[in-house]
């Protein structure tokens, strides 16, 4: 594909995206000038701390984890918010859900959310982070999860584009034993395979972030196998905004509701030619 035939594909997908799912899927906010939102995962919090109650706690559990801490994610990116009982979470619960009668329909939006990071402006990777990522994984369900062991659809519906860019696909595995919501990076594991893993710089790609502590577990892992730079891309950033109207006031949660799509790169924030 030419360079201009290229730009025209790449304009053509952000169109199509945002006539799809411009009324449901609203766009992530990492700061806000009330400072009600935590700037690791993108969630609410109060405006006296730092950080929202899970990053808080997953920082804490990860320094006790050994002498010095094991470093978390560097950098975290989200497609969309997903509001509880609202479309976009319907399409992140629903598209692992064959029995669901839109279940194509969902996977057709996860497809599209995940080709503008992943194809559209995945370059944007490097200018955010300083350096293209070396390695891709996805997060495998875990033991607590009722999709564990089934084929990985994120994996299916993200690898053309993981494959287009080239680098090295990493293997994550699940292991057994007792879940909980902590920081654990013996939840998981990295499958040993006939190439070195190279750990430069590791993109996580994972559906959805609740408290965020797969996903933190996930990156532990690969923290103690060597990896030096995590990059994590979650195609959701679910919120419950009942919970969050109870726990920490409706003015919270109606900033959250107030939010709308907004046409711009997922990775650097703001609007730029592709
Ligand atoms: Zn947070
Ligand atoms: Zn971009």
């Amino acid at each position: 594909m030419s360079n201009r035939q290229q730009v025209s594909a790449n304009l053509q997908l952000e169109k199509a995206k945002f006539e799809r799912m411009g009324s449901y899927a609203c766009s992530v906010v990492y700061s806000s000038k009330f400072g009600h939102v935590c700037p690791v995962c993108a969630g609410p919090k109060g405006a006296k701390f730092a950080l929202c109650k899970a990053c808080g706690d997953a920082k804490k559990q990860a320094l006790a984890l050994q002498p010095g801490g094991i470093p978390l994610a560097d950098k975290i990116r989200f497609g969309h918010y997903a509001y509880k009982g609202e479309q976009m979470y319907r399409v992140v619960q629903g598209y692992k859900d064959t029995a669901d009668p839109a279940v194509s329909e969902y996977q057709k939006d996860i497809k599209y959310i995940a080709a503008d990071a992943l194809a559209v402006h995945y370059s944007c990777i490097a200018r955010l982070t300083g350096s293209r990522p070396t390695a891709w994984a996805t997060i495998p369900s875990t033991k607590s999860s009722r999709n564990y062991g089934k084929p990985h659809i994120l994996t299916n519906l993200v690898s053309p584009f993981m494959d287009r860019v080239g680098i090295q696909q990493l293997h994550l595995q699940a292991n057994a034993g007792k879940e909980h919501n902590d920081i654990n990076p013996q939840v998981f594991a990295l499958v040993a395979e006939g190439q070195k893993p190279d750990l430069r710089h590791v993109l996580l790609i994972e559906d959805s972030w609740v408290s965020g502590a797969t996903v933190q577990s996930a990156a532990a892992m690969l923290r103690l196998q060597g990896a030096i730079y995590i990059t994590v891309y979650c195609v959701a950033r679910i919120i419950d905004l009942s919970r969050v109207e109870r726990g920490l006031g409706k003015d919270i949660a109606d900033g959250y509701r107030t939010l709308s799509y907004r046409d711009r790169c997922p990775w650097l924030l703001e609007r730029h030619p592709v």
